[in-house]
């Protein structure tokens, strides 16, 4: 199967900010085969929640319980997800948009391959731009390395807010890696106590762009 890497919905090549809508995006998706991850999957997981949310959380891809359920997440890492939303964050999955930079589960849930992210995050791009939120959230390397164009680790990353283009970032580590060592729970409970402030405008949100080195010291 060759990679094709643009995405393209008719008349709407250079969209402008909430000009093409979510519906428009997943019509344009369809059963996407652009790489060799629809062989493996059982479910596109696109993406859920309000498409007017002013925050959008960015993971890496979708996990067994996301590919068999068609949403992301999902199981205890998507209840951990919800736990701090509601707690430290004071919001609920309604009020944000949550997506992934793959939309197709890797076999055994290894890491997305670069070509893999080349060709699928088009969609996640449209996406952002579809509901052009003022803070993104990133969860976990891929995510934020993604988002902020960056190679460092989101240990440096985390607990800051950044600004790439229109949107403040804030990256944290991904719920299933808090889940794996629960020493990480605190530092993502501080991070979401955070983007509730960001919300509220207890915290402003940032006015300049962030400049990040691209390599690990
Ligand atoms: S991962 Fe993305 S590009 Fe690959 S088949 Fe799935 S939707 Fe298409």
């Amino acid at each position: 199967m060759p990679m094709k890497t643009v995405l393209s919905i008719p008349g709407h090549e250079h969209p402008h900010p909430r000009e093409v809508s979510l519906d428009e995006i997943r019509l344009t998706l369809g059963d996407c085969r652009l790489c060799p991850l629809w062989e493996t999957r059982t479910n596109i997981v696109f993406g859920v929640g309000n498409p007017y949310a002013r925050v959008v959380l960015v993971g890496e891809a979708p996990g067994a319980n996301e590919d068999a359920q068609g949403i992301p997440f999902v199981g205890r890492a998507g209840a951990l997800l919800d736990r701090v939303l509601e707690d430290c964050a004071g919001l609920h999955r309604s009020d944000v948009y949550i997506a992934n930079v793959l939309k197709c589960r890797p076999p055994n849930n290894r890491d997305p391959k670069p070509d893999e992210v080349e060709v699928c995050s088009p969609y996640l791009r449209e996406q952002i731009r579809s509901i052009w939120p003022d803070i993104i959230m990133t969860l976990g390397n891929p995510a934020t390395h993604f988002i902020l164009r960056t190679d460092l680790g989101i240990t440096r990353l985390r607990g800051m807010v950044h600004k790439t283009g229109h949107f403040a970032v804030l990256p944290t580590f991904h719920p299933a890696a808090v889940l794996r060592d629960t020493h990480k729970l605190a530092e993502l409970e501080t991070d979401f106590r955070l983007l509730g402030q960001l919300v509220r405008g207890e915290v402003p949100l940032p006015a300049e762009q962030s400049v990040l080195n691209t390599q690990e010291e």
